[in-house]
């Protein structure tokens, strides 16, 4: 779909926040997990043995992948759905923002959605 056709922007940016939570969350949760191994099981000292040096470095990558891969998709999916800009940037995500910090357009849902 091209930019600015979305006939209810309000909508699908719901949508769109709902699909970005569900690809991000198993991620989030990885990371989480892959924290509290390296955390307990791993061991960085000097006397560390093997298995502990090898599952601490491990926790740390999947860390690391898991935490990229939750912001990379973030970025792909958590979009403005007029403008196509993530809504995301230096000062960090724009959760549930009014309406877009990039093109102004409203993203927050209308005040009475039955009428
Ligand atoms: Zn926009």
């Amino acid at each position: 779909m091209e930019p600015g056709h979305h006939p209810n922007v309000a909508a699908e940016f719901a949508k769109r926040r709902r699909a970005m939570w569900r690809a991000v969350l198993p991620w989030g949760a990885l990371a989480a997990l892959a924290f509290v191994v390296g955390f307990f099981v791993g061991n960085p000292g000097e006397d560390a043995t093997q298995p502990e040096r090898i599952i601490g470095t491990t926790a740390f990558f999947v860390l690391v992948a898991a935490f990229a891969i939750s912001l990379w998709r973030m970025r792909c999916i958590y979009r403005c759905p007029s403008c196509e800009k993530p809504l995301m940037d230096a000062e960090g995500i724009h959760y549930a923002p009014d309406s877009c910090p990039k093109c102004g357009v409203k993203l927050s849902p209308p005040t009475h959605p039955h009428s």
